[in-house]
Order: structure tokens, then sequence, then C-alpha cells
């Protein structure tokens, strides 16, 4: 064929799913590449401009794509190849054409090094991520297509290494756009070459088989032709063969011989709608013994992709089994063109604007949820890692940073050492600045000094991923624990300046260990030093720390307004009670003081008639006690210092119901001792609180009866009771 032929057959192509189409422009762009290649020649030594025509054919036959897909396609190598540049086919055709240009150039540019899965997949990743407008892909795609249908003039090393990447990068993407002829192509290509000994054994067993395949095939063919035909169902029909390289997966993976690869053969019936697509599967189990679960129905339920279909195999009459496949023509289309014929529903409809053309991308992403991980289309969104940036190391890893990153944070994503010994970057060859923002493709180099000085901390606000920060953090804490201290203290001291509390009130031995518990650190240093990394903020700090200064402060005020009022002047005995009635708390009359706080003592748990006294507590109000309980005892209340702290308390006339109070009852042991215990306090209808005993060597017990009793008139007339006990020897009201 002449490349003047070619061309007509491109044109004809194009105009047969498009009339519509800008052929000006297409030729224009033919015209405009056959120049900008003249005089370069493939490997085949054929003018260069055979293979921009050829990627534009599949771009239409294949993917019946728009004008500016085929005028993308016929200069896909312009730019990468010849002077042309992006400003010249902007200007000649449209912006939007020359970006399509460059977006094919810059993958093609992309290195390729087999690698790990992980790393695979985010190639595959960062070239969808590149290509953001969808078409780039598509027409990357046709154009590894057409070089691996020519790769036979290439040397064995480009052979395998072109093989291995289409396995691997382009075969992946095309089955997740959902172009599965392509796919299929492009694997039984890279097999070829990949494994030219299993490729081949293959082939020439289908080869021998051909005539006896073929014949099944045809006779199967009319088989159902005929019935479809009698019924009048308007249908199509064909036959086709696994392909190559997915019987050598089968044969590999289920280590099978060709002959008992199941599903060798499919039929395809395509119809006009979905009501035949039923009517069809019922002919087929009429003529053929359906082989049990193997039916599936994908127009009910459609696969993730949307790919729709009744599937189901059944048993020949020769005994060959074949898969059956029953779908109208639009799922057909959408089944072997995928995204490319929803692409093109929509430009026969009214779609126009880039956002419209591309709600089907996204419609199609959002009944992405729950599917297949290897399914899934996500990586078909144009925009579907715009948090995302996909950079290379110099060796050709794909390092996955968040959106915005810096050579910071690439630096501390290969390694913490790499990050700490920095002292510079280059990225695509050439110096930048640290806050420089990584695109996808990049290559990034980090410059390392073994006299780095570390990081600055700087970086930790250029930085855009928290892996970086965390790891600039951890060697701030490392590094510089004397200079993180002292900073950190400066800033502890500058905000608590700015809050006006005195460094005295932190430092003092009262408050301290209060308040470093409030701030989760073991000691000032310690917290000064998280200040100092970044770890921890003055102001959290302080802020913290205000509320206990606060609570303390109040204890004091306290304290202090209960010592003023009661004036204690240095006495043997509390003061005598003042004339004027007060009101009680619990019971109990502070003299000259409302609403202070009342605690009961534990040690001698006075209860209403016992003679008290009370005592001022720091930061608890006023404790009361039994006037003969040794915590209050004369020495007690004469002691320096704390004189000023007893006062006199009287029981109300409105006390509580009842109070708590502990016996200790020392009794002989012996039987049945507890049980009548137990009878006393119930008859006497006492509250029990709880009630501890303990033996000792010489058979004597001691119980520790905890009660709630209304005054000491009751507790008297209770002891009373447990005295007349056979064998309890004494009853006290424990104190001190
Ligand atoms: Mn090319």
């Amino acid at each position: 064929m002449t490349i003047q032929e070619q061309y007509d057959l491109l044109e004809k192509t194009v105009r047969g799913y498009n009339p519509a189409a800008d052929f000006a422009q297409i030729r224009a762009a033919f015209e405009f590449a056959y120049k900008a290649h003249d005089g370069q020649k493939r490997k085949s030594g054929e003018p260069y401009i055979i293979h921009p025509l050829a990627v534009a054919q599949i771009v239409a036959e294949e993917l019946k794509l728009d004008s500016e897909s085929i005028e993308a396609a016929l200069l896909h190598d312009v730019i990468e190849d010849t002077p042309a540049t992006h400003e010249d086919v902007a200007k000649l055709f449209s912006p939007t054409i020359a970006d399509l240009v460059e977006g094919v150039s810059k993958l093609t540019r992309i290195q390729y090094a087999t690698k790990e899965d992980e790393q695979m997949e985010n190639l595959r990743k960062m070239l969808i991520a590149m290509s953001k407008d969808i078409r780039v892909i598509l027409i990357k795609i046709s154009d590894r297509l057409h070089n691996m249908r020519t790769m036979e003039y290439q040397s064995p090393a480009k052979q395998k290494q072109k093989s291995l990447e289409t396995m691997e990068i382009y075969a992946p993407i095309s089955h997740r756009l959902g172009m599965q002829r392509i796919k299929w192509e492009l694997e039984d290509l890279s097999l070829k070459y990949l494994d030219p000994i299993g490729y081949e054994e293959i082939v020439s067993k289908l080869d021998e088989k051909r005539q006896e395949y073929e014949d099944f095939m045809q006779r199967t063919q009319i088989q159902i032709d005929d019935r479809l035909n009698e019924l009048g169902i308007q249908h199509i029909v064909y036959g086709r063969m696994k392909h190559p390289y997915s019987i050598y997966r089968k044969m590999f993976n289920q280590n099978k011989s060709l002959d008992e690869i199941f599903d060798l053969f499919a039929f395809r019936v395509v119809v006009e709608n979905v009501g035949d697509c039923y009517n069809v599967l019922g002919v087929i189990h009429d003529i053929y013994k359906p082989i049990l679960g193997r039916f599936k129905d994908y127009i009910g339920t459609p696969k993730p992709n949307g790919y729709q279909s009744l599937h189901t195999t059944v048993m020949g009459t020769d005994g060959i089994p074949f898969e059956v496949q029953i779908r109208t023509r639009e799922m057909h289309e959408v089944a072997e063109y995928g995204v490319a014929a929803h692409w093109k529903y929509k430009q026969n409809g009214q779609g126009s604007g880039t956002e419209g053309r591309y709600e089907w991308v996204r419609r199609l992403l959002e009944n992405q949820e729950g599917a297949d991980a290897e399914d899934y289309i996500h990586s078909l969104k144009v925009d579907m890692f715009a948090d995302e940036v996909f950079v290379f190391t110099p060796n050709g890893d794909v390092q996955n940073l968040p959106a915005g990153a810096t050579p910071i944070d690439f630096a501390y994503a290969i390694h913490s050492a790499v990050g700490n010994r920095m002292v510079g970057a280059k990225v695509n060859n050439r110096i930048v600045t640290l806050d420089h923002v990584l695109k996808n493709g990049d290559i990034v180099e980090i410059m390392t000094s073994k006299n780095a000085k570390g990081p600055s901390r700087d970086w930790m606000k250029i930085a855009k991923s928290s892996e970086a920060r965390s790891k600039i953090r951890q060697w701030f804490k490392k590094e510089k624990k004397d200079e993180n201290i002292a900073n950190g203290r400066a800033a502890f001291e500058a905000e608590l300046k700015h809050c006006g509390i005195p460094m005295r009130d932190v430092i003092s031995q009262e408050n301290l260990p209060g308040l470093l518990k409030k701030v989760a650190y073991a000691s000032l240093d310690d917290m000064y030093a998280a200040i100092g990394y970044g770890g921890f903020s003055a102001q959290k700090a302080v802020s913290r720390m205000l509320g206990e200064l606060q609570r303390i402060a109040k204890q004091h005020q306290q304290e202090k307004q209960l010592l003023d009022a009661a004036e204690v002047k240095p006495a043997e005995e509390p003061r005598p009670n003042a004339p004027k009635k007060v009101k009680s708390e619990q019971g109990i009359i502070v003299e000259g003081l409302d609403n202070c706080l009342v605690k009961f003592s534990k040690c001698c748990t006075p209860v209403p008639g016992d003679d008290i006294v009370g005592f001022i507590t720091r930061g608890y109000g006023v404790s009361v006690h039994r006037a003969d309980c040794p915590n209050a005892s004369l020495e007690k209340r004469t002691q320096p210092g704390q004189e000023g702290r007893w006062l006199k308390v009287s029981w109300g006339s409105d006390t509580n119901d009842s109070y708590p109070t502990t016996l200790e009852v020392i009794c002989k042991d012996r039987q049945g001792l507890l049980l009548d215990l137990s009878a006393a306090l119930s008859t006497t209808n006492t509250f029990v609180l709880g009630i501890n005993s303990r033996s000792t060597e010489d058979q004597f017990a001691m119980f520790r009866i905890e009660v709630r009793i209304r005054d000491s008139a009751q507790l008297r007339s209770l002891m009373n009771k447990l005295n007349q006990i056979s064998g309890v020897l004494k009853v006290t009201r424990p104190a001190g």
C-alpha cells in the first residue's frame, strides 16, 4: 500500500463512523507530519510517516475517536522526533492537539525497567495521572500497538524490553480501560517475544488442529444461525478461539494441555434488544446441554467496568464444550472498545465541552466502588490522582508522594539519612530550590554531603508529607537536645509572660509535680526539648498548665480566707462559740464562715453528739475531727505554724440523717460469733457499710464494722448491744 493509499484508507475509515469529522484539518495534520518526518526512516526501512499513519488508523478503526485524536495521532511523534514545537502545533492546529501530542511524548519519555508489582502499579498510575486527557493514553496505547506489530525489525534486546513493558504496563491499562481486543493483541504480541517457544507451541498446535476446529466452529455456527433464523430473531453470530496468551496462561497456571482447556471456543451472538438476549439463551440451552454452574447474567448484574452480556457454557454435539456470549449491539461495542465506545456515544449525542465529554468517565468511576482490585478502573479517572504525584528516582523507581511535594519530601521518602544529609536537589538534571514543587514524571536526584548541617527548621514548613515532617522532627529531637531545651525554655517563658504567669509559680516545689502531670512530661527539660524540636508547643504547654495553676491559686485563696476569718489567736483551746448563728455545712457550723468546704476526717469519723474541732487543710476546706482524736491532740493544736489552723466547729441543728463511722470489736473467737454480731446489727436497724474481720493467733478476732449512724446516742446504744454478745471483750471507736 502506498502512503497515499494508506491515508485514503484512514479518511475512509473516519468517514465510516464520523462523517462530520474535520477532514481538512486531518489532511493538514497528515501533510505536516509527512514534511516534519521527511527523510526519517523506520527500522524496517520504510519512510517514518508510515508509523503515525498506522497509529491514526488504529485510533480510527479500533477506537473510533474524534477528529482531534486522529490529528494528534498523526502528529504524535513530531514534537519528540522533529524540530516542530508545541507552539507550532498549537498555532497550526489547536492548543488541545498540541497538548495531546505533548502528552503522548511525555509518556514516551518515561523510563521503564522491570520491577516488583508495587512499582509497576505505581508506574501505571503515573502514566494515567500524566495523561490528564484520557485521549493521551488511548493514542499512546495505539502507538504501542503499532510498534508491537512491527517489532520484528528491532534488536532482540529491544524486543524483550518493549514486550515486557507492554505486558506489564500497556496491556493492564488497556484492560482497565475496557479495550479487550487491543489488550489481547498486545499480550499475544508480547508473548511472542517473551517466550517464543511457548508461543510457537500454542500457535502451532492451534494450526495443527485448525481444520478440525474450524469445521467444528463452522458447524456450530450454522446450527445456531439456522435455529435463530427459523425463529425470526435478528442476530449476528460468530465464533472465536481463546487467544494464545490466555491459553498460555491457563496451560501454565492450571498445568493443563491444550485439549483440557474448557473454554477454548466461544461463540458470540449479538442481537438487537435485551429481550432477544434471553430468547437466544433459551434457544441455545434447547440445542445444547448446558453445563451446570457456568451461566452468568452480566446483563442483570453488569461487571464493575460496565461490561454486560449473558454467558453460558454448553456441550457441543461432538462433546466439545464451548462458551456462548449473548449481548446487544450496544453492549458489544462497550465490551469491545470499552471507554472508547462510551466516548463515541457521547460524541454522537450533543455532549460538548470537556465537562460533558468526561461525564461518562465520572459515571463509570462511580460504579467502581467495591469492584475487584484487579479490575478497578479508578485509574481511568483523569483527576483521580489529583492528590498524588509520581516521580522517579535516578535509577527509575517510582516514588509516590502527596501533591505539592518538594525535594525535601522526596529525600525523606527515600531514607531519613538522605534527607538529613541533603545539601541540594536536581529535578530533570537541573538544580532546583528545596521548595520546588515536583510534577508527575520528574526525575529527582538528591545531592548529599557527609558535612551537611542537617535539616533546617524551615524544612518542616516546606515539607508536604507528614512522613518528612516527622523525620525532620526526629532529627531535631535527637541531634539538638541542648539547643532544643534552650529554645523550648525561651519559647515557654515568653508564653508564660504573655499570659502573666510568674515562672516561680511553675517551678515551685509544691506546684511542679501537678503541672508536669498535666503536660505529661517527666521533667521541665523534657518538655522544653519537645517544644524545641516542635513535637509540642509552648502555647499548648501554658494552656494546659493554666487550669492547674488557676486551681492552685483558688485553693490558696480559700485557705487564706479561712485563716483570715478564723483569726485564731494562739490558744490552747479552740475559741469559744461565736454568738452569731451560722448556717451549717453537712450539719457542721464553722464559726464565722459560711459555705466553706467541710469534710469528716477518716481517722476518727465523728458523728453528731461528739465533741469536735476543725482544721483548715491545704486546699480541701475544713476537716472535722473528734476532740479526742490523737490527730487533734493538744500538742498538735499548739505546734508552731499550725495553731492558726485549728478552729472551733459545732454540730448544727440540721444534721444529716446519718454519718459513716467505724467501730472495732475485739472478741474471743467462737463458732457463730459473726452470726450473733450480724443479728445485733440487724435488730438495731443499723445500716452496715461493711465488715472486715481478722483472726489473731491466740483465738482472738477483731471485727472492723463500718456503719452509718444518726448520732452519738444511737452509736452508744449499738455499742452496748454489741458488748452484751458473749465473747465480745471490747467495743471501741478507733481514732488516729
Ligand atoms: Mn510513535
